[in-house]
């Protein structure tokens, strides 16, 4: 239901981002010296996009609940290449940040721009091209194992298999009597969380997409699952500019930036050392995550390199 509500914001808010596009296209180009590839009916294509993400002054409150503001002025620069590791209290406006950088809404005032150039002034099947989100719960569909990685993508069997390898896919797929042609869903095999979740990372990849976007596990995979799942994400990370949900020590380690978010505002950015000497709200979330006795063993397997 959320998909279709989201499709429905998107479709609605393309018409006049559409019309608004035909007169700004032009300037735009002058202004930033990039070549659209293509002409597309909603908006340009850009060529050698590096992968930068940018947010100015973004503000958004959810047209279903107009009396709370959830992202408050929010600026963030994404260089190519980086990671950059979103953390907070639950509810703080973590996924909001990456639903608008989807395009699943549009932010009341301020802008977010790929390349330099404003979201809404890109073709919108284009930038999703640019990106794959990996979830903690990814939806499989009621198809085969090949179609479900390739995603309506017009991939061989031979790179499907090939993502599927890099996502640590292959294996348990091989174990499949129909193999790739396994169906998943309520007709077909069940498979595991952590497989799924590596369906999805297979997904992501034949994308060859220059922006990632994962949302950590917050819930448990038994510890095999949990190792072949983060061994393939990091796989997947390499060359890649990522923003990420993130709930792991070892994650916010390895940021390039960790951004700090509580109601809707940015109100720490640093590396995860900085921030610890800052003595500020993301140490207290630390603190307070090694005292919740579930998460201390996970981070002491962090601690250990594992
Ligand atoms: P969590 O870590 O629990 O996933 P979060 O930091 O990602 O939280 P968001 O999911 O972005 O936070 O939520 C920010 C605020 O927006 C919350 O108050 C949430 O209830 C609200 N919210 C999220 N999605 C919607 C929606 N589709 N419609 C209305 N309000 C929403």
């Amino acid at each position: 239901t959320l998909q279709v509500a989201m499709a429905f914001a998107l479709m609605s808010s393309l018409y006049g981002d559409f019309m608004r596009a035909v007169g700004a296209s032009i300037r735009v180009f002058d202004l930033l010296d990039k070549k659209p590839e293509v002409y597309c009916e909603n908006g340009e294509r850009l060529v050698d996009f590096d992968g930068c993400i940018e947010y100015k002054n973004v503000d958004f409150t959810y047209p279903s609940r107009p009396e709370t503001q959830v992202v408050k002025n929010v600026n963030l620069t994404v260089e190519p290449g980086q990671m950059v590791a979103l953390v907070g209290p639950s509810g703080g406006g973590k996924s909001t940040l990456v639903n608008l950088l989807e395009r699943f809404y549009d932010p009341d005032s301020g802008s977010i721009y790929l390349g330099g150039v404003n979201l809404k002034d890109l073709d919108p099947k284009w930038f999703r091209q640019c990106m794959s989100m990996v979830s903690q719960e990814p939806t499989l569909f009621a198809c085969s194992i090949k179609d479900n990685i390739a995603y309506g993508k017009n991939a061989t069997l031979d790179e499907i298999i090939a993502v599927a390898k890099e996502a640590n896919a292959h294996e348990f797929i091989s174990t499949f009597e129909d193999g790739y042609d396994t169906l998943v869903g309520e007709r077909g095999v069940r498979l595991s969380g952590g497989q799924k979740q590596r369906v999805a990372i297979a997904r992501a990849l034949i994308m060859d997409p220059k922006i990632l976007l994962l949302d950590e596990a917050t819930s448990a995979l038994d510890a095999e699952s949990e190792h072949l799942v983060q061994e393939a994400i990091d796989r997947a990370m390499k060359g890649r500019t990522i923003i990420v949900i993130a709930h792991r020590l070892s994650t916010v380690r390895d940021a390039s930036k960790v951004v700090v978010i509580d109601k809707g505002q940015i109100v720490e950015v640093g590396t995860h050392d900085e921030l610890l000497c800052a003595n500020g709200v993301y140490k207290k979330l630390v603190l307070r995550q090694l005292t919740a006795g579930n998460i201390v063993e996970k981070l002491i397997n962090d601690d250990n390199g594992n």
